[in-house]
């Protein structure tokens, strides 16, 4: 055994270990390929020649304010348990879903085809434009409006909002809060829109040589 390598590998955080390092991408028919897929019958086709122009944040946690259940996983595949917790009882009839989910340890799971319509953002708007589900892409966070966001989010996130416009014209990023104001509030004051800003801008490289 190398001893030498031993030592390095030992080295590994611990807590990036969930997140693959090779180049996040979306394939052309809208799946990522670091994601966990779950497909969810919550979708239909996006109308004809729309553009993916948008991309819109959420933060949801299921009960309310846990993390690490699969209930956000059953709500968006229809398998929810009404029995199994009160508040499960009044969004079991709920036929929702979004294209991605970020949990809080970074890993990314996917439940519809960047290509086709997930139901994530209701009666929305942007720039006057209606129905958003129409010509964006919808990420969960899973979170509250009030807790930080993990950091292992953030990075996921910013990694899926570069490999998505990639793929896309998705230049826009919103929270749902932006595109239904006065009904949505998520993913709330917790999330630092300017830590998404900072991860998102152009990397800095040394002096031009010419
Ligand atoms: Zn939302």
């Amino acid at each position: 055994m190398d001893t030498a390598r031993l030592r390095r590998s030992s080295r590994s955080p611990r807590a990036r270990a969930r997140v693959p390092r090779c180049r996040l991408a979306i394939d052309a028919r809208g799946f990522a390929n670091l994601a966990t897929q779950l497909p969810s019958p919550n979708c239909d086709d996006r109308p004809e020649g729309c553009d993916i122009a948008l991309i819109v944040v959420h933060g949801i946690s299921l009960p309310p304010g846990e993390f690490g259940s699969d209930a956000i996983l059953r709500l968006f595949t229809n398998r929810i348990d009404p029995a199994a917790h009160p508040y499960f009882a009044m969004i079991a009839d709920l036929r929702v879903s979004a294209h991605f989910l970020v949990r809080r340890d970074g890993t990314l799971l996917q439940f519809v085809a960047c290509s086709k319509r997930a139901w994530h953002a209701g009666r929305s708007s942007w720039r006057g434009r209606e129905g958003c589900n129409d010509y964006s892409v919808g990420i969960e966070l899973e979170g509250t409006d009030t807790l930080p966001y993990a950091g292992v989010q953030y990075r996921m996130l910013a990694r899926l909002i570069r490999a998505l416009r990639r793929r896309y014209p998705a230049g826009a990023v919103v929270g749902h809060s932006d595109v239904a104001p006065g009904r949505k509030t998520d993913p709330g004051p917790a999330f630092e829109w300017e830590r998404l800003g900072r991860l998102l801008a152009p990397k800095r490289r040394g002096p031009r040589s010419g």
